[in-house]
Order: C-alpha cells, then structure tokens, then sequence
C-alpha cells in the first residue's frame, strides 16, 4: 500500500465513530472473513460504519486514493475480488419495522431474513425470503432473490419498493420509482453495483396459514419421487418446491439414519392449511416410503426450519445454472449427474421449481430481473474438506448436465459465482450499464458481480 493510501485510511479511522480495520492488525483475519471460507479475501482495509455519515467518509476516501467499496454483509456471495477494495460490513444499520397497514417491511443493510421474518411472526404478513436464515435481506434482494414464496408472488427484487443508499458521489438518496425509476429497475436485480445500500423497504403479502417441511427419501427412490416433485411443481403453480440430492458425511456427529448416506430430498412450501397441505405432500408420500419427513404447520418465523440448512461459515465450491426441462428423462440424469459428482465429493445439489409467479411478465419492465422461464434452478455445492476434494472434478458431471439441458436466463443469486451477463440478455446489460455510468462513472462501487465478466 502506499504512503498516501496509508495515510488516507488513518485519517478516515480518526474520523469515524465505527470502527476500521487494516491488514496486518490483530482482528484483520476476522474482519476480513466472508461466510464462505473457501474465498481468501484480502481488502485493503475492513469498515463498519456506525452511521450514514461514516459511509459518507468512507467513499470520500475510497474516491480520493482510488480504492474500490464494496458492501458485504455476510459473505454468502464472496468473491476473492478485493484487492484495492475498502470492505463495508454494515451490522450496525440493524432496524427492522413492519408496517402491517401498508403491508412493507423497513430493514436496514445489517438485518439477515432470520430476524426479518420473527419480527413477521403474528402480523399474518410474509416476505419474499431466501431459504437460509443468515443471508442478509439487502443482498439477498438486490442480486434478484428466489422465495419458497416466489411462485405465488414473484421474485424478491420485483418486491422492492425502495432503496436508501449513499451513492458513489457521497449523496444520500432514497431511490424509488417515482425518484428514479430507472436506478429502481437497475436496483432490482443489479446488484451492488449502485451505491452502498443503508436501507430497504419490501413488498410484504397476506398468509395467515402456512405448512411446509423436509421430506428425505433413500438414494434407490430418487428417480421416481424427483419426477414426482417436478409433476407436483407443473400441476400446483404457486406451491413452493426445491428438489434435491445430497451426499452427508460419514461422521460420527451425524445422525445414525443420514450418516455416511446419499439422500434425495424435497422441501415444500405451501400457503395454506394443513390439510390442504397434507394433501398435495401425499402425491410425493405415495411413492416411497421417506427416512424423515417434518412436515408441518409453521408460522412465518420458523420458514428456515423448513430449509433445516446449515448456517455457519463453512469452505464451499458453488455451481448454478437455468435448466429448460423437468421430465422424468431430466430427473434420471440429474440423480447420475450427482452420483458421478458424489463420488468425488459433491455434496449437495438442489432444484428450485420456478413457473407460477416468476414467469409472468408482469411488472418486468420495472424489474433488471425478468420473467424466468427455465422450469428449474439448479444450484449445487461441494465443501471443500481438505486438499482431497477437486471442486472441478466433482462439481463437472453439473456441468456435463448444463451443457445438455441448459437454458440462458436466471436469476443471479440462485447463478454462483459469475456476472450478471450469466442471468441477463445482452439488452438487459446494456441498460445496467448506463445506471452505473450515469451514477458511478468512477467505478468506485463494486460488486461480487460485475456487468460482464
Ligand atoms: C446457504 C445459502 C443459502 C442460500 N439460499 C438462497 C435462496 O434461498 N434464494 C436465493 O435467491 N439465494 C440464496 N442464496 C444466495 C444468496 O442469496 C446470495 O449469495 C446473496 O447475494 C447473499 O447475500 P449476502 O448479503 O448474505 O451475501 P454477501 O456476499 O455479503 O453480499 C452479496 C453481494 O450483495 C451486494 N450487497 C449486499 N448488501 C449490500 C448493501 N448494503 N449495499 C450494496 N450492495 C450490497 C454486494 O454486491 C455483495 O457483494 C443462498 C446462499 C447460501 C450460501
């Protein structure tokens, strides 16, 4: 680093009421560190401002020395990316308010969907959340967002209704349709690119009742139940439903009937009754016999129980893609797509049914993230235990099935690692690019996800 930046930094560390760290300190490797550990991130310097005015300082000094910003709540999405970068973790800007009247949800850029949805419990209210509890809602929507909700009410960055952010010039802006309606349709879906986001506010939808959970089937079922799951998923269009295969470790912390064993697994979402419920999980019942099954009525606070996914920081390898058919001939190729990765350490592969909701068109011209018609997301990940494991070796029979039943399109958080140009038309793009030269013509923000790539 040089002597200015050096110098620069501790003058902005003087300035702020939170905190900054730099490399060589003892809580460097601390701050540095994203949720997923397989990315080694080394930015020049670590902040959590304390208020608006610190991110002020803080991108007046990213723009003085030529240093990058970017905001990384949690790291879900890390990229190893950073060098030259000014890292914001915003866990101060930590409020959560529901307007049950006017049906929004108010959350500032530290507040993860697990926090968001307890303070939903009891308003008869839901939100577009994510499946895991510790992403957080600002990164969550911004980059476009599937819902176990979203075949009902769309994809989360359609329920955006407006963005508090700092901009690369230090203005301080609340961004909605009627102030900027072309930064509104960049922000929902585009990511990061844009500011640094200190608030949010959502769309929030009625559901008084709701009954979901986990189903686990043995490996040899897993052909006929995922053709099953995706019939299930043609013919109810708005039940939530994520298909998949995974492989757990033959540790003695495991449980006794998981341990050591490939599974196919399917998650269900539905609003409404338990009976209704019950009803349409029977399809899946009535053709194997599952090891587990926590299918139940919940409220809205315990969606995540319904995922049951792990939520410590942990080294993974991430693979998505868009796929185009969900017949039984894609279902056999998908269970010895992940048999052929397991053997090499694949570890889960997951299908999230798209149709209902997020292929309508509807409100697509106000949204970066458009109507998806790929049936199915794919996303997969191999953890990374120990120089044995080839994220390449394990994760290519994923690839060999993209290849073959691929579709172009998707939706960017569901992608992997990669731009934008992964999930979006080339006049999508382009669009994306005029914002972020009209509001950041620097480049100072930057994203886990540029334009192009
Ligand atoms: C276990 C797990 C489960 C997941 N489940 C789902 C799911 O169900 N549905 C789904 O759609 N995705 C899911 N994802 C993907 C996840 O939604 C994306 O990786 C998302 O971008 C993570 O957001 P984050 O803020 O937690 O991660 P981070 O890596 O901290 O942030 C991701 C990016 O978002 C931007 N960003 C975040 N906050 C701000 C801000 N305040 N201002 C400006 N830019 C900001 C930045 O560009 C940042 O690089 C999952 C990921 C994991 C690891």
């Amino acid at each position: 680093m040089t002597d200015a930046r050096a110098t620069a930094l501790e003058d902005l560390r003087s300035t702020l009421t939170g905190t900054l760290v730099l490399p060589g300190e003892p809580e460097y490797d601390a701050a540095r560190s994203p949720w997923n550990l397989g990315v080694d991130q080394r930015p020049a310097a670590v902040a959590t401002p304390a208020d608006v005015a610190d991110v002020q300082a803080i991108l007046a000094t990213a723009r003085a020395t030529g240093l990058g910003v970017t905001t990384q709540p949690n790291g879900h999405g890390a990229t190893d990316a950073l060098e030259g970068v000014l890292l914001v973790r915003p866990s101060a800007f930590d409020e959560i308010t529901v307007d049950v009247e006017g049906r929004t949800l108010r959350v500032g850029a530290g507040v993860n969907w697990g926090a968001a949805l307890q303070a939903l419990d009891g308003t008869g209210l839901i939100g577009l959340a994510g499946s895991n509890p510790e992403v957080n809602v600002v990164g969550l929507a911004l980059n476009g967002g599937h819902s176990m909700f979203s075949r009902l009410h769309g994809l989360t960055a359609r329920s955006i209704v407006a963005v508090e952010l700092v901009d690369a010039s230090g203005e301080v802006r609340r961004v909605t349709d009627a102030d900027d309606a072309e930064l509104a349709w960049a922000l929902r879906g585009g990511g990061g690119l844009f500011g640094v986001v200190t608030a949010i506010e959502l769309e929030l939808f009625e559901a008084d009742v709701l009954f979901g959970g986990g189903l686990v089937f043995p490996s040899e079922s897993a052909v006929p139940v995922i053709s099953a799951a995706f019939a299930l998923a043609r013919d109810v269009p708005e039940l939530g439903l994520d298909v998949g295969m995974m492989q757990f470790p033959d540790l003695p912390v495991m449980p006794p009937h998981l341990r050591g064993r490939v599974v196919a697994s399917v998650g269900l979402v539905h609003v409404g009754d338990e009976a209704s419920g019950r009803a349409l999980a029977e399809r899946l019942l009535a053709v194997a016999e599952p090891i587990a099954n926590s299918l139940t009525a919940f409220t809205i606070g315990s969606l995540a129980a319904v995922a049951a996914e792990p939520t410590d920081p942990m080294p993974t390898a991430d693979f998505g893609a868009s796929i185009g058919s969900d017949d039984d001939g894609f279902a056999a190729a998908f269970v010895e797509g992940f048999l052929a990765g397991a053997a090499h350490g694949l570890t889960r592969a997951g299908l999230r049914a798209m149709g209902g909701a997020t292929a309508e068109e509807l409100g697509s011209e106000l949204s970066a993230v458009g109507a998806v018609h790929a049936p199915l997301l794919l996303n997969a990940g191999v953890l990374l235990m120990g120089p044995a494991v080839d994220p390449v070796v394990a994760l290519q029979p994923l690839r060999d099935l993209d290849a073959r039943y691929g579709v172009a399109g998707g939706v960017p958080t569901m992608l992997g690692p990669g731009p934008l140009s992964l999930a979006y038309p080339p006049e999508v793009l382009e669009r994306l690019a005029a914002v972020k030269q009209r509001v950041d013509p620097s480049g100072v923000i930057r994203s886990n996800r540029a334009i192009t790539g």
